[in-house]
């Protein structure tokens, strides 16, 4: 793929509005061309950059004056083609001060409210897949080893058989049918992870789980900072921050990616906000466990 190609379609690339073949063929252009690289790299941010610009409400005037201040700088004819436009001087200028009137309504968006900026770029579909029945009954539960040692055990239960599967890391861990309480014994999470738990019923059913290897006793407010990672990987690493398990009911998108930026704020604070943009609906269960659940 030549470079010129490339460019073209940066846009459609990021939308993920391409044929996979093509897109394959750019990744591959992208890892070998440093400066398409750095192209394509640039315009995620300012698209990032705006997405979040757009969540704040401007003051009324904000748009007039921006608009003055680029028709101020334009050259009134003869008209040039705004590729042109943007290598002169005054014009390059009124691009910038727009550039930095919009990170300034981030950077005031950020820090004023509540310290989480938080952008989701769709996949196509639904962030998540909901289960097609009824939840199988399930509870992740720690215990102490007698080593001391913090380590998950899954109880599974179900009002008829139902056959089940439960991988944990890249580990089958137990398989068969359900009709009355089960306990599975799953594996030792080393420190400072968390384990990724799959358990699939009724064959196509889903439902995740992120097992931290400590439970946080005190209220924690981590800073994070997560860039186009997968619905997985950003729920991974907020219970692995905040140490608390995480379930979810549903299969994720693969293609969904999360841009997360906190600089501390609470679990329920963070929850409600990724619930809201993945279109997940948050409950908690008995023993204090979130349960996120596509809607
Ligand atoms: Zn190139």
């Amino acid at each position: 793929m030549r470079c010129e190609h490339f460019r073209e379609l940066i846009s459609a690339y990021i939308e993920r509005s391409i044929a996979p073949p093509l897109a394959a063929k750019m990744d591959e252009h992208a890892a070998e061309c440093a400066s398409c690289r750095a192209e394509l790299e640039g315009v995620r941010e300012l698209w990032q950059m705006m997405a979040e610009a757009k969540r704040v409400e401007p003051p009324v005037s904000l748009h007039s004056r921006i608009m003055q201040e680029v028709y101020a700088s334009v050259p009134a004819a003869p008209a040039p083609r705004w590729w042109e436009l943007a290598w002169r001087p005054r014009f390059a200028f009124a691009v910038a001060a727009v550039l930095a009137l919009l990170a300034l309504v981030v950077w005031s968006y950020n820090t004023q409210s509540n310290a989480i900026a938080l952008s989701v770029v769709s996949g196509g579909g639904s962030p998540v897949s909901p289960v097609a029945v009824s939840t199988l009954p399930t509870r992740f539960e720690p215990f102490l080893t007698d080593d001391g040692d913090l380590r998950w055990m899954l109880k599974m239960n179900a009002s008829h058989p139902t056959s089940v599967e439960v991988v944990a890391g890249a580990q089958a861990v137990w398989s068969g049918s359900v009709a009355q309480e089960t306990t599975a014994v799953l594996p030792a999470v080393p420190q400072g992870t968390v384990l990724d738990v799959r358990v699939v019923w009724d064959g196509s059913n889903v439902l995740r789980a992120w097992l931290p290897a400590e439970i946080s006793q005190e209220q924690r407010k981590p800073v994070l900072v997560l860039k186009q990672r997968s619905i997985e990987e950003t729920l991974a690493h907020i219970a692995r921050a905040y140490g608390v398990p995480l379930v979810l009911v549903g299969e994720t998108d693969p293609l969904t990616r999360v841009n997360l930026e906190s600089t501390g704020v609470a679990l329920d604070e963070m929850l409600t906000r990724l619930a809201e943009k993945l279109d997940l609906q948050i409950s908690r269960a008995e023993d204090g466990t979130t349960v996120l659940t596509a809607r």
